[in-house]
C-alpha cells in the first residue's frame, strides 16, 4: 500500500505540488501545474502520465486532473512528512526556513513512518507548518 517510496524525486514533487494546488484552489489543472513548476506543458504531461500509470491521478477531461483515493492518501502522507520535517529542521535544529523546506523536499517521500511519527510527537502535533499551512495528522495519529 505504501507507494511513496516508488516515486522518484520529480514525481514526489509533483504530488506535493498537486496537493498544494488542490488545498488552495480545490481543483487541479495541467496549465497551472506547468506554471508553478515553470516547465513546458509537455514535460508536465510526461510526469502526469507516469503518475496516472501508478494509479495516483486520473484525468477525466483534457487539462483536468483529479487525485485517485490512493493518490490523495499518498500526497497527504508526503505533505505531512514534508511539513513535519521542515518544522523539525527549523525549530529543533535552527535551520533557516528556505533551507529547511528544501532539505525536507529531498527526503519527504523516503523518510520512514516511525521517524516521522516520533518527530511529530516531539513537536506535539503542530497545527501549522513553517509556511503557515495546515498540518493534517491523519497519517500519524489514528483516531
Ligand atoms: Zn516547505
Ligand atoms: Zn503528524
Amino acid at each position: 500500500m505504501d507507494v511513496t517510496k516508488d516515486l522518484n524525486p520529480v514525481e514526489s514533487r509533483y504530488m506535493t505540488g498537486l496537493y498544494r494546488l488542490w488545498e488552495s484552489k480545490g481543483r487541479l489543472s495541467t496549465g497551472v501545474l506547468a506554471s508553478i513548476f515553470s516547465v513546458r506543458p509537455a514535460s508536465v504531461v510526461d510526469v502526469l502520465d507516469r503518475l496516472e500509470e501508478k494509479g495516483l491521478i486520473e484525468r477525466p477531461r483534457w487539462g483536468r486532473i483529479a487525485f485517485t483515493r490512493k493518490g490523495l492518501a499518498t500526497a497527504t502522507k508526503i505533505i505531512h512528512n514534508h511539513r513535519v520535517l521542515e518544522l523539525y529542521f527549523r525549530d529543533r535544529l535552527g535551520i533557516p526556513v528556505s533551507e529547511a523546506c528544501r532539505q525536507a523536499g529531498r527526503i519527504d517521500h523516503l523518510v520512514g513512518d516511525l521517524v516521522v511519527r516520533k518527530m511529530c510527537e516531539k513537536l506535539r502535533y503542530p497545527e501549522r507548518c513553517i509556511h503557515g499551512n495546515e498540518v493534517r495528522h491523519t497519517v500519524c495519529r489514528r483516531g
